[in-house]
């Protein structure tokens, strides 16, 4: 840690905190980010900004009763943690998947603070989710599930209180019932309280693309202050969901080629490229698995079951890695073998998957490098603009809300790279998100009295 009082701070986080080593984490990369900040604004430490910071506005967990389709009641533990709205109303993920605990939500919520800053739209940060598995349930199953998840949160939520999204496991199936019950239970088309919803009822155009494209066009602006670009790069993409899928679709779309993907049971590699309409077609229509594409894909693709989608950089040359999957997904040993292999850029799609050990690596070897609450800002920027278009009652283009999207990316890149530089650390992207997402909210927080 830089700075004795942040120091002690940081040991505060770890006692109040107990037993959530990803919120830990996520703590403790901002805190080595804002030593020089502290010392050169004062006026923060006086006003205790970074204390205020870590301890969330308001945490809900709660139960969620379900019948399932056998007839029997099933209980899940849901979470909302509504960490900070001094910038606008709190803004982040649902996750279901049966590892989420409150550690995770808070370690999501913690991090969506800084991101939604640095988007320079008006949205606060928060997260939720629950440790419900869709996996293996019926739609039936799914549905009865977010209706009643919905039945206790909807009370928290509010267009200008707290708008959740999707994150894992929730994709516009979900948002779909969620939406549907918030409505029902307060008779209000309240359009603008959730995001990621579908085109026909007050959705995005975009919404689904936003995050992976974003991912993409943050790489490409960091390959930029090198010269390059997408065009003839070998890249790996991790993961096979929604941020996967259409950072897929953009690198093709850039002249690039992802040559492999995975799920948490395999990865296929295609020496020539992945098939992107298969891919959405497999994963997005049919919700099958990895090697289901593999098998229809035939000769041109090859299915590793169990393996990491990380050691394919030691065998072939890969010039971007995308990490785009979960957290800590990608350790120190494999920034190793993606350094060794030449990668040039690492843009995190996913939130934390690389490990503290794996940054170092990264730094060291000069490895551009985007880190989460950056290169994925570009879901949560178009979940804002989603916002503005329910509040107008209008509905843009593609065309018009991609250039949106690109516009708020290169913004971002921007921040971070001119805050990098003034920091002394150019090039540094993890200094510079954190530096330039902080001193936002900060700021905010510093004109809004002590509440
Ligand atoms: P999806 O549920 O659509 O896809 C998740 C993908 O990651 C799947 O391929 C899944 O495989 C894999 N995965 C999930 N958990 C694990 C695990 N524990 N081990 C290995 N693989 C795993 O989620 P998203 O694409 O929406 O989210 C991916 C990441 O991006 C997350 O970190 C999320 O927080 C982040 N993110 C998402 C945003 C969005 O707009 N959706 C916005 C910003 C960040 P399998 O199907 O086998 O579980």
């Amino acid at each position: 840690m830089p700075h004795a009082r942040i120091e002690s701070l940081f040991e505060d986080v770890l006692r109040r905190n107990a037993g959530e080593p990803e919120f830990h984490q996520a703590a403790r990369e901002v805190f080595e980010s804002l030593g020089q900040v502290i010392e050169k604004h004062p006026q923060y430490a006086d006003a205790s900004i970074l204390e205020r910071l870590c301890e969330p506005e308001r945490q809900i967990i709660f139960r969620v009763p379900w019948v399932d389709d056998s007839g029997h009641a099933r209980i899940n533990r849901g979470f909302r943690v509504e960490f900070n709205s001094a910038l606008g109303p709190y803004k982040g993920g649902l996750r279901f998947h049966p590892s989420v605990t409150l550690g995770t939500v808070k370690f999501l919520g913690f991090e969506q603070i800084f991101k939604n800053a640095l988007t320079g739209l008006p949205i606060g940060g928060g997260k939720g989710g629950s440790d419900f598995d869709p996996k293996g349930k019926s739609e039936l199953e799914i549905m009865r599930f977010c209706q009643s998840f919905m039945t206790e949160l909807y009370r928290h939520l509010g267009e200008y209180t707290d708008v959740p999204a999707g994150d894992i496991g929730v994709g516009g199936r979900e948002i779909g019932y969620l939406f549907g019950q918030y409505k029902r239970i307060t008779n209000r088309y309240e359009s603008g309280v959730l995001t990621g919803k579908g085109v026909g009822w007050g959705g995005s155009r975009a919404r689904t693309e936003a995050t992976g494209y974003g991912a993409v066009f943050f790489a490409e602006q960091m390959l930029a202050t090198r010269g390059e670009s997408f065009d003839g790069k070998k890249v790996l993409v991790s993961g096979s969901g929604n941020v996967a899928l259409y950072a897929i679709e953009k690198v093709h779309q850039l002249g690039g080629t992802v040559v492999a993907c995975s799920d948490s049971t395999g990865v296929v590699y295609d020496r020539d490229g992945l098939d992107f309409e298969l891919l959405q077609q497999v994963k997005e229509v049919e919700r099958g698995r990895l090697s289901v594409y593999a098998e229809r894909r035939g000769a041109a693709s090859e299915y590793r079951a169990g393996g990491s989608i990380w050691s394919i950089a030691d065998e072939t040359r890969i010039d971007v890695a995308l990490p785009s999957a979960t957290q800590n997904e990608l350790d120190e040993a494999d920034a190793q073998v993606l350094v060794k292999s030449g990668v040039v850029a690492v843009a995190e799609g996913a939130n934390m998957p690389s490990t503290p050990g794996a940054v170092r690596v990264f730094s060291q070897g000069n490895v551009l490098f985007g880190p989460g609450k950056a290169a994925n800002a570009g879901g949560v920027a178009t979940s804002a603009l989603e916002m503005q278009q329910n509040a107008s009652r209008d509905s843009w283009s593609f065309e018009y809300t991609e250039e949106r999207l690109a516009e708020i990316m290169r913004n971002i890149h921007e921040s971070c790279a001119a805050t990098a530089e003034e920091y002394g650390e150019p090039g540094n992207y993890v200094l510079g998100a954190n530096v330039s997402g902080f001193t936002r909210v900060a700021d905010a927080m510093l004109a809004l009295g002590v509440i």
